[in-house]
């Protein structure tokens, strides 16, 4: 039986565009700061959600991507959504934890995840990876990071309760270097990749669930318009970056 705060959480989030920050111009700067990809890559988005970045990959790279999430109403959702936009044949999706997707070693040419990692830990996700990788395999990845030494106490303290392993850019690019990659690059995602496409219908979604809320639900929106209102306040302090890696 399925825990009830997740499954708020799942009703929360599923009819939203996107599940988390991020925005298809950031995801097509990060395909482009990355070198070229063999001619046929093998592509995969892990925790792909609706698959908003999915489909900016798909239109952009015009090959197969394998989708992987572990809630299959993200997934049903993408099918649908990749057959309105003519991409269905390019995207296969997979109902999978991330963490045991059941890929061949060295199979991955590119391996994608938005907001996603957090989930194995940002570190403990790119070990449980590299061994998926082909030789010189890429991997693009968004982590929500400190941007800064200077961390609010509030920020701080509501991070060592919701992410405690969150870390600062100079401590993800260290990991990604003991897991086995290079860090090739990295870049942080503007304010509005947060509010636009992400943010703001949260905050609707939110409006819009709480006059029927039962109490798992009511714990959930008050969690994520906490989280909504202190990145209101602190956004110069955290952020989303995309990691920009290579196998080694
Ligand atoms: N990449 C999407 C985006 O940016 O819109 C979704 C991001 S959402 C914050 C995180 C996603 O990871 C959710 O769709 C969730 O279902 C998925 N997820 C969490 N843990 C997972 C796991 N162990 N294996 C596969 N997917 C997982």
């Amino acid at each position: 039986m399925e825990n009830p705060e997740l499954a708020a959480l799942f009703r929360l989030f599923e009819s939203l565009p996107q599940q988390g920050p991020g925005s298809d111009a950031c995801t097509l700067e990060a395909l482009a700061r990355l070198p070229a990809l063999p001619e046929r890559p093998r592509v995969v988005d892990m925790g792909c959600g609706a698959g908003r970045q999915t489909l900016a990959l798909a239109a952009a790279l015009h090959c197969p991507i394998l989708a992987i999430d572990v809630h299959q109403p993200f997934l049903d959702r993408l099918r649908a959504e990749a057959g309105r936009r003519g991409l269905a044949e390019l995207i296969e999706t997979r109902c999978a934890d991330m963490a045991d997707p059941g890929l061949p070693a060295g199979s991955v040419d590119l391996l994608w995840s938005e907001g996603a990692v957090y989930n194995l830990g940002f570190a403990r996700g790119l070990a449980l990876w590299r061994p998926l990788m082909a030789p010189g395999g890429l991997l693009a990845a968004t982590e929500c990071s400190w941007l800064a030494d200077d961390r609010p106490p509030e920020a701080a303290a509501f991070w060592a309760r919701d992410y405690p392993a969150m870390a600062g850019i100079a401590a993800n690019r260290a990991a990604a270097e003991a897991a086995g990659y290079t860090v090739l690059d990295t870049f942080s995602l503007p304010p509005s990749a947060w509010w636009e496409g992400f943010y703001t219908p949260l905050a609707r979604r939110i409006a819009e669930l709480r006059p029927t809320a039962d109490a798992a639900m009511r714990a959930v929106l008050a969690a994520n318009e906490a989280e909504i209102d202190l990145y209101r306040r602190h956004s110069a302090a955290y952020g989303y970056v995309f990691y920009l890696m290579q196998s080694l």
